[in-house]
């Protein structure tokens, strides 16, 4: 679903961010990039969905090279949930959510009822937090609409940046759980960044471990765990 054929990312001040990356994530597959800050996990993912371009080699979706197809239409069909959710602040719940389908052409009335699907999907009740605003939302609570935000458009493909980065570590065991559960119905093919180690290997079908500019181990959970 997605293949990066010996992808170099070199920024315009010389920094190397990623270097001569080749990896393949299947349909459905979950796989966390983990390692240290400053190794280039954001820079792999951001080229997914072209907010960066690599300086040299091919990332492939579903069978296109994303060089190719335009940045819009491939947004469209992946999902990005980062750690700031970038929710709207002057927007209700349901509106935030309601965005994306309202954006690609469907009535009010029926974004919104999707939208409040999606709060529901998610853990959220849109009958009691759907009328609410972003500030008036625990930590948890706002990362979970970033997700029900990302799946609006039902894509096959969701981006995910420290999605659980921001929040204590008890409402973080509940969203990851929450997250898997979600998961094992939606079957979305994942890339999760992390730099969280037993985050990576609680949620990962596959793990990245990256060096700098590198994945150095890309194997499973058992595997990696057994390395020496
Ligand atoms: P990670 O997500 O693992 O923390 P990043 O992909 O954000 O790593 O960054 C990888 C490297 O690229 C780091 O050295 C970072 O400082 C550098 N970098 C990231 N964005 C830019 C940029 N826009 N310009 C120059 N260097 C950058
Ligand atoms: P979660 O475990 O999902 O992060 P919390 O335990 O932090 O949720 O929050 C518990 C309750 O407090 C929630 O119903 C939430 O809506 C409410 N709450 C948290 N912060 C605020 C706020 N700034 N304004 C209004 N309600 C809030």
């Amino acid at each position: 679903m997605i293949r990066f054929d010996s992808v170099t990312k070199r920024y315009p001040d010389g920094t190397t961010a990623v270097d001569d990356l080749s990896f393949e994530v299947g349909e459905g597959e979950l796989v966390t990039l983990v390692g240290p800050s400053g190794c280039g996990k954001t820079t792999t993912m951001m080229m997914v969905n072209r907010l960066i371009d690599p300086t040299h080699g091919q990332v492939w979706v579903d069978g296109a090279d994303v060089a190719g197809v335009d940045p819009v239409a491939l947004r469209r069909r992946i999902g990005y949930v980062i750690q700031q959710t970038g929710l709207f602040p002057h927007r209700t719940v349901l509106d935030n959510t309601a965005t994306v389908p309202f954006l690609s052409g469907w009535k009010k009335a029926r974004a919104r009822e999707r939208a409040a699907e999606l709060l529901d999907l998610v853990g959220l009740d849109p009958a009691v937090h759907g009328s609410r605003y972003p500030d008036q939302l625990s930590g948890g609570q706002r990362q979970r609409v970033g997700v029900a935000r990302a799946l609006a458009a039902d894509p096959p493909v969701l981006l995910m940046d420290e999605p659980f980065g921001a929040v204590d570590p008890v409402v973080r065991d509940r969203l990851q759980k929450e997250f898997l559960r979600l998961q094992a119905g939606l079957h979305k093919t994942v890339l999760l960044v992390t730099h969280d180690i037993e985050e990576a290997i609680r949620l990962g079908d596959r793990i990245a471990v990256y060096g700098a500019g590198r994945i150095e181990q890309y194997d499973t959970p058992a595997s990696v765990l057994g390395a020496p």
